[in-house]
């Protein structure tokens, strides 16, 4: 008899995950926890519950990080794009779905597969032994968390994120900023260059808290705020506590010099930190924030060289317990201390709706490989689906490593393509079309038994 498959956590990525195995011929036992243990955000007891809004964003599979997650998705035959397909609502070049009919269909048709059982239990162990996929999301339950930190010791399991807004390097404009280590500390020249400065006179300085303090904020959820604070104040409280304390805190200017204007000392310096493998993104250095993103977006492009930034995402401070998978997760999303374990899902620093599904759906196909004895790869890092897994994975800095969405900073660069603005579009193209094609390959690759 084929071995079963548990799954903890039967939101976007467990739901995928159990449906993709179970397609695969493996039984499922999917363990939800809802509705007999709630948590603050979720309302009813279906599974893949969507809990805030009711947009998987961009459905553009040629200009879109997302859009292309949903359409290696549709290739791959996941639940939760056919029925996000199927209750779509008008939202422009979005994916808007009507939300209770959603989780509602997704919920039946687990249900109703022959080879699928849902159970309404909280689990609070790591099992030692069998399959295992944890899928338990950014909420996941205080015991289970508590057991999960037992195991992988408490530093490397986060309960709340605090995102810095993170930019593509391409857009920082080098004219202005400058790549310098404050007291050029390191031993190599790469350590000694490993931050990006952006100079502000006083009058920049002056203008940005004026911002900061004017722009709109995000309240906290009620059940949410616990524990927020320690070591993580969003910049604008810093600010709100005095006009110079960021200059005193992560807008230091001490220990740096401007190569374009070396006679001239900056008021205050942003500094931009290397934040994954490729060099094509980076972090502003302790900018988390609960301003609204449009402010973010409005407030940071004051900063002298972001004028044309483009984020790969914006800051936040929000619950949510994730691993440090680059250190604790191998490319098969496996817990390298226990490895009858894999994690799927916000839990291991993917954010948002769809890069958990699409999570859910590797882990689900990688499981029900193993479980039949067969082979499997994760796709390579040229699709998007890859380029998260691997970032999360391994491509992450594991020392600064925060949730993140998907995005063309991850993905390997394209030969030959034109770089900046004006090639954008080309650029956006050339990565989806490599994508679509490595992604088809991959899928073709597995050759997989009868689907049921
Ligand atoms: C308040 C809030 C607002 C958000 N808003 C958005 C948004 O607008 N757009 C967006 O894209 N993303 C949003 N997110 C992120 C979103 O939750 C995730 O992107 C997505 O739902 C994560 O999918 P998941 O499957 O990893 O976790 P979830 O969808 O949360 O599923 C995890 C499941 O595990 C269950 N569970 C937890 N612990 C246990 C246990 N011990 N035993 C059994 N079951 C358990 C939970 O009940 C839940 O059903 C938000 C997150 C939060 C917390």
């Amino acid at each position: 008899m084929t071995e079963t498959l548990h799954i903890v956590g039967g939101g976007m990525a467990g739901s995928e995950a159990a449906w993709q195995a179970a397609r695969l011929g493996i039984p499922v036992v999917i363990h939800e926890m809802r509705p007999r243990v709630g948590t603050f955000a979720h309302r009813t007891g279906n599974l893949a519950e969507m809990v805030c809004s009711n947009s998987f964003r961009s459905d553009d599979d040629e200009q879109n990080a997302v859009g292309l997650l949903h359409w290696e998705m549709r290739a791959a035959g996941g639940l939760i794009m056919e029925t996000a397909d199927c209750h779509r609502l008008p939202a422009g070049g979005a994916l808007a779905v009507d939300r209770d009919p959603f989780s509602e269909a997704v919920t039946a048709r687990l249900r109703d597969h022959p080879l699928i059982s849902v159970t309404d239990e909280e689990v609070t162990e790591l099992p030692s032994s069998g399959h295992w996929i944890v899928a338990t999301g950014p909420l996941t339950s205080s015991a289970l968390g508590a057991a999960i930190a037992a195991e992988t010791g408490a530093e490397a399991l986060a309960f709340f994120d605090a995102i810095a807004p993170i930019v593509h390097a391409e857009t920082i404009d080098m004219s202005v900023a400058w790549r310098q280590s404050r007291y050029d500390k390191g031993e190599t020249e790469e350590e000694r260059t490993a931050y990006i400065n952006c100079p502000m006179t006083k009058a920049d300085y002056e203008a940005f808290i004026d911002a900061l303090l004017a722009a709109d904020k995000t309240e906290f959820r009620e059940g949410e705020t616990a524990g927020y604070f320690d070591g993580c104040l969003p910049i604008e409280v810093m600010a709100e506590r005095g006009r110079e304390t960021l200059r005193h805190g992560p807008m230091k200017p001490i220990g740096l010099t401007n190569v374009h204007r070396p006679e001239e000392k900056a008021y205050a310096v942003v500094q931009l930190r290397r934040d994954n493998a490729l060099g094509s993104l980076y972090n502003i250095v302790g900018f988390q924030t609960k301003m609204k993103y449009g402010a973010q977006a409005q407030v940071f492009r004051m900063i002298p060289g972001l004028k044309d930034a483009a984020f790969a995402r914006l800051g936040g401070i929000h619950r949510n317990t994730f691993l440090n998978s680059p250190t604790l997760l191998d490319g098969q999303l496996r817990l390298r201390s226990r490895p009858n374990v894999r994690f799927a899902g916000q839990i291991t620093g993917v954010e948002g709706y769809v890069e958990s599904a699409a999570s859910g759906l590797l882990a689900g196909r990688l499981a029900a490989f193993e479980i039949l004895g067969r082979a499997l790869s994760a796709p390579p890092p040229t699709t998007a689906t890859g380029a998260l897994v691997t970032h999360v994975t391994g491509g992450a800095e594991a020392k600064t490593f925060q949730p993140m969405n998907v995005n063309f900073g991850l993905f390997p660069p394209l030969e030959d393509a034109r770089g900046g603005r004006r090639g954008r579009r080309e650029r956006y193209k050339g990565y989806t079309d490599r994508a679509k094609e490595d992604w088809q390959g991959w899928l073709t690759a597995q050759d997989a038994p009868a689907l049921v």
